[in-house]
């Protein structure tokens, strides 16, 4: 290829598409670099997508042919389970089949992707797939372009945004930021679980292309430090459990063996019952939280997306967080392209729309939320029996009187937990996301 251009994007994913759909709207000769197939083709995600912050970048994104929206989402769920039971709260709203449709919904990574690299690519933006870059160029310090895989796969740019994902082993390569702890990353595997679309509408009790959102919490993962997802689409249901990476090397624990498990928790079970196994993909998710962030920018370059570790887990915002920081790193390029400046100083812009923005303020407000699960296991084992256990007294109409089972309720969480730590459970909770 060996050609140069204002702009050199390393990955499809979020981040990297927003920023090029952004530079290319400006006229900005854009060239996004993908080492999968084509975009979307090794991306994972549960699949919700947020219709305000795509709009910032796409407008009108509804109304462009082929989006490929799977559900619009009128009902956010939250269980917690414990092996064989659980509590559900969910909260249903018409608003969201409404005024404020396309809220919150449903994609495929691979078909979305694609689909949004598309919109780049019609607006001027050239990609590149089956195209991995190996390294960084570097000039007297500065990022000038990256080497690519192909024969003469040079690119050089004015500047470089690194959107490759969690992984990011060029920024790590180049020093620009420390490789990933294990307990700063969560290893999440995935199974889309093909179904009628009228099975979905009724066993979820929706219609007309809505659809509901369930987080899982407790005992889904072998008492580990994780989740679980179920999320509707058009004609499947996607299932995602993920746990902290460290606790799955100290315990050994297979995910295959866990999501096995949790298909057949007595929630679970019945939504899937009669569905067909499609797909089954498996993906890192950064965790770390804000004290984990690189620094994002530096001399030719700018970091993006997964790759600076953007993710706002208690609310399961990753790809938007993604697409705003990619759209802000492409303004930055933009205005950066007046003056001709691509130092550290000029791009050090970035920062500034981060912080202003919520991206920066959401990261600092859950900064202990992800410290918090990993210190406190009780959340995922003990306390788990602790509820089932009071739910079963509770809800058990015998003899005993509810003082009683108050009591007997009372006595089980002093035997299992003791008062003093449950306190500081909830006060260290309540710390994490204050
Ligand atoms: C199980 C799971 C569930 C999730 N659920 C949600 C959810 O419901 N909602 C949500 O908002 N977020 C969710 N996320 C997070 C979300 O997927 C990410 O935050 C989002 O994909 C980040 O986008 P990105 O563009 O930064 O990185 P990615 O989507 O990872 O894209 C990076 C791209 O770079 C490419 N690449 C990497 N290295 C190279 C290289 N050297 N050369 C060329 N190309 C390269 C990759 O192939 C990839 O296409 C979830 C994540 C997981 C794992």
């Amino acid at each position: 290829m060996n050609e140069t251009f204002d702009v050199a994007i390393v990955g499809a994913g979020p981040a990297g598409i927003s920023a090029a759909i952004t530079l290319a709207n400006a006229g900005i000769k854009t060239v996004v670099v993908e080492r999968g197939e084509y975009p979307g083709a090794k991306n994972m995600s549960g699949g919700v997508l947020y219709g305000h912050d795509l709009g910032q970048i796409l407008p009108d994104f509804t109304k462009i042919p082929g989006f490929p929206i799977e559900r619009n989402i009128i009902e956010s769920r939250i269980w917690y389970l414990s092996k064989e039971a659980g509590i559900s709260v969910g909260y249903r709203d018409s608003i969201f089949a409404g005024e404020r449709k396309q809220n919150v919904f449903t994609v495929g990574r691979a078909k979305f992707d694609r689909w949004y690299a598309d919109q780049a690519r019609k607006k001027g933006a050239l990609i590149v797939p089956a195209t991995v870059v190996l390294d960084l160029i570097r000039e007297n310090g500065r990022v000038t372009g990256v080497q690519t895989g192909r024969a003469d796969g040079d690119i050089h740019a004015k500047v470089v945004l690194i959107a490759d994902g969690v992984n990011s082993r060029l920024a790590v390569t180049a020093g620009f930021r420390p490789d990933v702890k294990p307990e700063h990353v969560a290893l999440a595997v995935k199974e889309v679980i093909e179904l009628a679309p009228e099975i979905i509408d009724q066993r979820f009790g929706v219609s007309d292309g809505n659809g509901v959102t369930t987080e899982i919490l407790g005992a889904v993962a072998g008492g580990m430090d994780g989740v679980g997802v179920l999320y509707t689409n058009k004609a499947s249901i996607s299932l995602a459990l993920g746990a902290n990476l460290a606790d799955f090397s100290k315990t050994k624990l297979k995910p295959y063996d866990l999501i096995e498990t949790f298909k057949k928790h007595p929630m679970v079970a019945p939504l899937i019952a009669g569905g067909k196994s499609l797909e089954y993909t498996a993906h890192w998710l950064p965790e770390g939280g804000y004290d984990t962030m690189p620094k994002l920018y530096g001399d030719g370059y700018l970091i993006a997306g997964d790759s600076a570790m953007l993710f706002n887990a208690p609310h399961r915002e990753g790809s938007n967080l993604a697409m705003l920081s990619g759209k802000m790193a492409a303004d930055t390029i933009i205005e950066a392209m007046k003056t001709g400046d691509f130092s550290a100083k000029s791009l050090s812009a970035y920062n500034t729309k981060l912080s202003e923005s919520k991206i920066l303020q959401d990261m600092k407000k859950y900064r202990g939320f992800g410290g918090f699960l990993y210190d406190h296991k009780e959340i995922f084992e003990t306390m788990p029996e602790i509820v089932q256990f009071g739910g079963r007294e509770l809800l058990t109409v015998n003899a005993e009187s509810k003082k009683t089972k108050q009591d007997k309720i009372i006595k089980k969480l002093r035997k299992d937990m003791g008062i003093p730590r449950f306190v500081r459970l909830m006060w260290s909770g309540f710390r994490a996301v204050k």
